[in-house]
């Protein structure tokens, strides 16, 4: 299926999508015609991709590509493997992707990418015919001027640079700018790897000095150990905060009087093992609901819900994963006035310094690791300050949720309207 979808296909509206846009309506100043525009994605595809197995046997995995609008630029969003990606998650990272970009003011669109499939399942030859064959599958879809891939969700460097490959075999030439997050060797860039961590501890910091703590008094629990939630939880000890749990898919661990980073980092290197550190073990669940300042989901969706909202301990929530809090528990924390940092603010660091590899991949200029780290920096400083300003100015925006939103779309539709896309 390749669908180029029209205004009208009601059938095809993103859900979470629609109950996210009509939450901004009533806060914001749009009407409900404008919205319209991103009920639903631009084009979703979708190909059952066949891979021949070490064992000679074929499994066919489903993967997606769902570009969802191209108002402000070429689409741009990651590709996530993992068992349970389908299209409905896609739409909706998609439609993340194309207000976080609006929100870290960089002059992209927004897409998403998934294959459905366990890569811990797959032998190192396997992925890297998965990788290829969607690749294959898609070239004419991406390019660096129309749609743009990176690493999300189980996916890395590694398979960036199998992915660049192979769109160049395919298409002929260099194309450096087809992908980003590659190896700093393949065209990547400098500080690419833990831009989405360094992004979320430069907000962190934003949001401390505006709600006047103090970062050696402020104490994080960190859910996700993976390349978000490692490199947060080490950037956060260096600048002072307590983290005083972390954990993985496995489960994790909690030192009330703050955990030793830079050594669980390096042990953890060795031993993919959090448990062997030697603190207190606990349980994912629990981790979610410690007393701490800042409770931070760094994995996946779906994390604070109906089922643990009010157990939840925290005074402030900043979300590293994308959508992990649910719409419902979302107006719960707001009714109980904890603070959620959103998703589109709170993780648009990745994406941003994606969007530096690409400039450097365009120009074939290529910065030093602090230019890198300060202009990440800069824009992020500057996003966090344009909604501050949208909070301050408008009464009816009560929280930074809405104020995201509100910037976001505002943008998008915008840029649409410049179009001649907007009536
Ligand atoms: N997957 C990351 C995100 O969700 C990065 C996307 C990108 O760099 O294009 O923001």
């Amino acid at each position: 299926m390749d669908t180029d979808l029209g205004p009208t296909g009601t059938e095809t509206l993103c859900d979470v999508c629609t109950t996210e846009l009509d939450r901004v309506s009533k806060v914001g100043r749009l009407a409900d015609r404008e919205l319209d525009l991103l009920r639903q994605p631009k084009r979703r595809i979708n190909v059952n991709i066949p891979i021949r197995m070490d064992d000679g046997s074929v499994e066919v995995f489903p993967s997606f590509r769902i570009q969802y609008n191209t108002a402000r630029g070429p689409t741009k969003g990651g590709i996530r493997y993992h068992p349970s990606v389908n299209a409905d998650e896609v739409d909706e990272l998609a439609f993340l992707m194309s207000l976080k970009c609006a929100v870290a003011n960089i002059p992209f669109g927004g897409a998403k990418g998934g294959i459905q499939v366990d890569p811990s399942r797959l032998s190192e030859g396997e992925l890297e015919r998965l990788s290829r064959a969607y690749i294959n599958e898609y070239h004419r879809n991406i390019g660096p001027e129309t749609d743009i891939p990176a690493p999300d969700v189980n996916t890395d460097g590694r398979i960036m640079a199998w992915m660049r490959d192979e769109y160049e075999s395919i298409t002929g030439g260099q194309a450096p700018g087809v992908i980003t997050g590659k190896p700093v060797e393949l065209g990547g860039s400098e500080g690419r790897e833990y831009a989405t961590s360094l992004g979320g501890a430069v907000i962190l910091d934003e949001f401390v000095d505006e709600v006047e703590m103090t970062r050696e008094r402020t104490t994080v629990a960190v859910q996700g150990f993976g390349n978000v939630g490692s490199y947060l939880a080490k950037f956060l000890h260096e600048r002072g905060y307590d983290v005083v749990a972390v954990s993985n898919v496995d489960g994790g661990i909690h030192d009330s009087s703050g955990i030793d980073m830079p050594a669980l980092f390096d042990a953890y290197e060795s031993s993919d093992d959090l448990f062997e550190f030697g603190a207190a073990e606990i349980t994912n669940a629990d981790l979610l609901t410690l007393d701490v300042d800042v409770l931070i989901p760094a994995a996946i969706e779906n994390q604070i819900t109906e089922a643990n909202m009010a157990e939840v301990q925290a005074d402030a929530v900043l979300e590293m994963a994308n959508g992990p809090t649910t719409s419902r528990a979302d107006e719960h924390l707001t009714e109980r006035g904890i603070p959620v940092i959103p998703d589109i603010l709170a993780n648009a660091g990745g994406v941003t310094a994606s969007y530096f590899e690409w400039v450097q991949n365009t120009t074939n200029e290529y910065w030093t690791e602090e230019r890198v780290r300060e202009k990440l920096a800069t824009q992020l400083r500057e996003a966090f300050a344009d909604l501050r300003e949208i909070k301050v100015a408008s009464e009816t925006t009560r929280t930074w949720r809405e104020a995201a939103y509100t910037r976001a779309v505002e943008s998008v539709l915008q840029a649409e309207a410049y179009r001649g896309n907007v009536a």
